[in-house]
């Protein structure tokens, strides 16, 4: 449905400047609310002028009243450094923020999709993760305010589904990465491309064993629009992700192939604490529900990456 008025939450980001450039573009009116905290207006620059669009600069911890068809509940730092640089506020965010954007979609009827995060399973015993995988997180460790802010927030919307009969859909997201990354937010995907554009050594944190599954963020938006539009039924939660799984080492390795020209080396750093061990979305659920699978391999979604970044690092 076209022409639907559409709040994003956190549209400023990385994620979020992406999913709003699609929904303007499939004809929807976008409300980005964004306190700008990691995100920036560069990376929506391009739709300022758009009369289908507009910008707000709001805290979701405050509450907001406006009139809207749909929310995508994005709003939250996700890079390591990022959450763990106020963690009072990212488990502000992710609780009294939610508890605000679900009372936001009880009194307009929206129904209500919130970015949740493989960041719920923790560091897992299970391997791939299946949704039905109750996690394995350290409710006193220095994650534990973006993964239990995020466990929090999924029985905030199952309660508002049961209580108050919300159309609610929940996904959880898998490591992405593409353009508009933040250069600077720690990420590994854009530390590396980072690191080997500018001539720095890649630092990989403990021996470089543990595995990531990294998902281009085009693939993420299908997945993300394509659950928004599943039926009502259908709550989530869903894994969303690509299951092809690399060490970071070998990541380390396949962008510096893709930066022929780079001289960086490859520099060993301390693991951080509660670093999981293994990613990989089960992505069965999403397949058969949502008939969405990853489109992208790494290799050319690193390639689209490194072009970003060669175009905007000064
Ligand atoms: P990002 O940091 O680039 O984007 C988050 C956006 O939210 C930023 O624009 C930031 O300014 C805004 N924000 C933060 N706190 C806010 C608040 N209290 N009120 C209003 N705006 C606020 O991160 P991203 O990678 O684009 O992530 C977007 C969402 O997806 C997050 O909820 C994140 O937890 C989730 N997610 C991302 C990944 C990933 O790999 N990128 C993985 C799992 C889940
Ligand atoms: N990592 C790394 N070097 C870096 C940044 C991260 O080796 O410069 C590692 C990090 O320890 C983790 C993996 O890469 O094992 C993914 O880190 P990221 O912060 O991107 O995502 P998350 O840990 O939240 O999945």
């Amino acid at each position: 449905m076209s022409g639907s008025k559409i709040l994003v939450t956190g549209g400023a980001g990385f994620i979020g400047s992406h999913l709003c450039r699609r929904l303007v573009a499939d004809g929807h009116d976008v409300l980005c609310a964004d306190s700008l905290f990691t995100g920036t207006k560069d990376n929506i620059a391009d739709l300022m002028g758009n009369k289908n669009f507009e910008f707000l600069r709001h805290d979701i911890v405050t509450p907001l009243c406006v009139e809207v068809d749909q929310i995508y509940n994005l709003a939250c730092p996700a890079s390591p450094i990022h959450y763990q640089f106020n963690p009072v506020h990212t488990t502000k965010t992710s609780v009294n923020g939610t508890i605000n954007m679900l009372g936001l979609a009880r009194r307009t009827k929206a129904r209500i999709l919130q970015a949740s995060t493989s960041e719920v399973y923790g560091d897992p015993e299970i391997h791939p993760q299946p949704e039905s995988y109750w996690g394995r997180v350290n409710p006193v460790g220095p994650r534990a305010c973006y993964d239990e802010g995020k466990r929090c927030a999924e029985t905030l919307f199952f309660d508002y589904h049961r209580q108050h009969k919300l159309q609610i859909k929940v996904v959880r997201i898998f490591n992405t990465y593409g353009p508009n990354m933040h250069p600077n937010d720690g990420r590994v995907v854009s530390n590396f491309i980072v690191q080997a554009l500018q001539g720095q050594d890649l630092t990989i944190y403990g021996d470089g064993s543990q595995t990531r599954s990294f998902q281009y963020v085009d693939d993420l938006v299908a997945g993300l629009l394509a659950m928004m539009a599943s039926p009502a039924e259908f709550t989530g939660p869903v894994n969303i992700g690509n299951p092809d799984e690399f060490t970071m080492k070998q990541l380390a390795e396949k962008v510096l192939t893709l930066i022929p020209e780079s001289k960086s080396k490859l520099v060993y750093r301390p693991l951080p604490q509660d670093d999981p061990k293994q990613r990989q979305p089960d992505i069965r659920l999403a397949k058969e529900k949502l008939n969405w699978a990853p489109k992208i391999k790494l290799e050319e979604g690193l390639r689209k990456t490194v072009d970003y970044f060669r175009r905007t690092l000064k």
